[in-house]
């Protein structure tokens, strides 16, 4: 709570605090309002503390990537001071979510996402596949170091989605474009043509294979899996598209 409470101005604070008392649940629904309200104040919001990613939840976690999105597509980011951030948060890191996405240079999640230092974890690689590696990754984001949500984001124009349609082979990326193969066979044999000339086709397995993705992560992992059951952490899945700059998260 702390950590959304950093990112409000005090009017908008002293807002909060009476909503909360009188045990408001719909405070999630007037975060961008109230964002929006600290960014025009001027406010700066600053890396999040242990107590704050305590008082997240999945679903406020979430909501605060939704919103977060929601500012960036607005074109107002939060106000961050990128050095003071680093050196608060040099002993010590409390995420309260990990993020999985494509190497490509267009998807830069924190930005897009409009998180700071300290703030999400960030696993990146092309078509934001899932190896061993990335597993044990997100493992630790959530079983080590306490986030609270696992949120898988493909893209539109993936070039990865392209190479592994195309069949493409190429060293070490060949391995990798194989990953992606099983989200083709996702895709209903009307989508023709099944190659990278059809941009909806691309699309509909970039997103197939955020869903598989999102499959593998609780069949793979049974620690996660537990987590998840539990209720103590979240599984979400969107795809962002490059020229709008928007994060659709899926509803289930
Ligand atoms: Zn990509």
């Amino acid at each position: 709570m702390k950590n959304i409470l950093n990112r409000l101005s005090l009017p908008t604070v002293l807002v909060s605090v009476v909503v909360l008392a009188a045990g408001c649940q719909c405070c999630r629904n007037t975060g961008a309002s109230m964002t929006a309200t600290a960014t025009a104040a001027g406010a700066e919001v600053s890396a999040p503390t242990k107590a704050a990613q305590a008082a997240m939840t999945p679903q406020s976690a979430l909501a605060e990537l939704k919103t977060g999105n929601a500012r960036f597509v607005a074109g107002h980011p939060l106000k961050r001071n990128f050095p003071a951030d680093a050196k608060a948060t040099a002993s010590g890191q409390y995420p309260f979510a990990v993020v999985l996405s494509c190497l490509d240079s267009r998807q830069p999640i924190e930005i897009v996402l409009d998180q700071g230092i300290g703030d999400i974890f960030s696993a990146r690689v092309a078509g934001n596949v899932l190896n061993d590696d990335i597993l044990g990754s997100l493992e630790f984001a959530c079983k080590v170091s306490g986030a609270k949500l696992i949120a898988v984001i493909g893209h539109s124009n993936c070039g990865a989605i392209k190479g592994a349609v195309d069949s493409v082979e190429l060293g070490s990326l060949t391995g990798l474009l194989t990953k992606i193969h099983p989200a083709m066979y996702q895709v209903p044999a009307d989508a023709q043509p099944r190659n990278s000339k059809n941009l909806e086709f691309v699309d509909r397995v970039a997103e197939a294979n955020v869903r598989l993705v999102m499959q593998e992560v609780r069949e793979r992992s049974p620690i996660l899996r537990e987590m998840i059951e539990q209720g103590r952490i979240g599984l979400a899945g969107g795809m962002y598209e490059l020229s709008s700059g928007k994060v659709e998260f899926f509803d289930k």
